[in-house]
């Protein structure tokens, strides 16, 4: 490599953030699965889902072919102010770890939401408000995807309607202040408001909810109500494309400075932010233009792409959605109580699901007080406190950079950094009591997640 110093932190221009989002899916040889009307088991048309979703976004959603799309103007203003991002050198850790490896994080947490969900949120307000639409609806579990969008709406003033994971609603009162402080009415779900919400509270009574459940009545809520429509956080192809924007800043952080990365890293809950930061080196893989080892990390408590079956599953507890092949756990999966809400879904998205059972990239799983470990380890030197869901990539990028340590090699890693861990301060809490535990699903009850997948050939 040549000899120019690489800064701490590598900054974008403005005028070098990316115009345009980069859909991988146009390179892909093996497209991912369409949805499935889950009445007749036939794809999805775009007539059918533009009943739950933004017209312009069913397309993106259908469109496997274009390779670029253009980033509207009013969504790039919104951009500017918080990106581009920074791509930090972990000087610091490198040191702490004493290997030969460089690594390198690409950070999200620089907006009030805390993550990168805001990339898709504002996208996905932006074009509810062009189709002239009232208001958008949608789900949150620990509550920050329902941040960003309350953010993400309350700029282009359209209303906001969260339904929150009762436990999570009881639980963290901050993020659901910080939604109602911009204009999003919270409920808690399951609720009486809705009438899947109804029948899972006469089923279950007394439940404190989950993602599923919280999908199912948010869906309802927007096609029982004129002028709304269902948006979400993750796993969806559009959300994909509009991440992309993480992978291609990164790229032109790198590219600018000449370097090559080795291994990509990201934590994997629907597999938005590792799906948009790989997208352009996964592009160069897919067209035999440059390799790398791309590995996804999961929790062991939510293992869909290591211990998960790649079929057509439900996306919610309530059915109501399109069927979606991915790799899953099937939708009756509850994982156990850990506290990366954010990697907690039983699905994963389709794109990297078949880009996983291509065996174009690899994936493993690890266990929460490990990566509570890597959190504090990264804090202590690199000064950002990391989200536990972030820093289950930061586990992995530091157990490859001791292995090069053994072995002496110079990789250079570059993983994703979501967010920041403000607000999950309890699950801290408990890591620095040691009274934090393990908990990984046995064979039988991973079976009785995949015996309630549906049928379909
Ligand atoms: C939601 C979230 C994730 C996981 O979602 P993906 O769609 O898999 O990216 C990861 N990190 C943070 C900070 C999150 O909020």
């Amino acid at each position: 490599m040549n000899e120019k110093t690489i800064p701490y932190k590598i900054y974008l221009e403005e005028s070098e953030m990316p115009k345009q989002w980069y859909n991988v899916r146009a390179d892909m040889k093996n497209k991912p699965a369409p949805l499935l009307n889950p009445g007749t088991l036939a794809p999805m048309t775009a007539e059918e889902l533009g009943h739950v979703f933004c017209d312009e976004l069913v397309a993106q959603e259908l469109d496997d072919t274009t390779r670029f799309i253009d980033i509207p103007a009013e969504i790039r203003d919104f951009y500017k102010m918080y990106r581009p991002s920074p791509l930090v050198r972990a000087y610091c850790l490198e040191k702490k770890l004493q290997t030969p490896a460089k690594i390198y994080y690409k950070f999200e947490g620089n907006n009030t939401s805390g993550s990168h969900k805001l990339n898709s949120a504002i996208a996905q307000a932006y074009y509810a408000k062009k189709q002239g639409l009232k208001g958008v609806t949608t789900e949150t579990g620990a509550g920050q995807w329902g941040t960003a969008l309350s953010m993400a709406c309350s700029y282009f003033d359209l209303d906001c309607k969260v339904y929150m994971v009762k436990v999570s609603y009881e639980q963290k009162p901050f993020r659901r202040e910080v939604m109602r402080t911009y204009g999003a009415s919270v409920t808690p779900s399951p609720s009486e408001t809705t009438e899947v919400g109804r029948k899972i509270l006469a089923e279950h009574p007394g439940t404190s909810g989950s993602l599923g459940c919280a999908i199912s009545e948010a869906v309802e809520a927007a096609t029982s109500a004129e002028g709304y429509r269902y948006v979400l956080g993750s796993v969806l192809n559009q959300v994909l494309l509009h991440q992309s924007v993480i992978g291609m800043e990164t790229k032109a952080a790198l590219d600018k400075y000449e370097i090559t990365p080795d291994i990509i890293i990201g934590c994997a809950g629907g597999g938005s932010n590792l799906g948009g930061l790989i997208s352009p080196f996964m592009g160069e893989k897919l067209r035999g233009e440059k390799d790398y080892r791309i590995i996804a990390v999961e929790p062991a408590s939510c293992p869909s792409f290591t211990r998960g079956r790649y079929a057509y599953d439900f996306c919610d507890t309530g059915k109501v959605c399109p069927l979606a092949k991915m790799y899953t756990l099937g939708s009756g999966f509850i994982p156990s109580a850990n506290h990366a809400g954010g990697l907690r879904y039983h699905g994963m998205s389709s794109t990297l699901s078949q880009l996983y059972d291509d065996g174009l990239m690899e994936a493993v799983s690890v266990e929460q007080t490990s990566v509570f470990e890597a959190a504090e380890q990264f804090a202590r030197v690199e000064g950002i406190l990391p989200a536990p869901e972030s820093s289950h990539a930061i586990r992995v990028a530091i157990d490859e950079a001791l292995k090069c340590k053994e072995t002496g090699e110079e990789k250079t890693i570059v993983f994703g950094l979501t967010g920041t861990g403000y607000f999950d301060m309890v699950a801290y809490e408990k890591y620095n009591n040691g009274e934090m535990s393990d908990y990984i699903p046995t064979d039988e009850e991973l079976a009785a997640g995949f015996a309630g997948l549906p049928k379909v050939e």
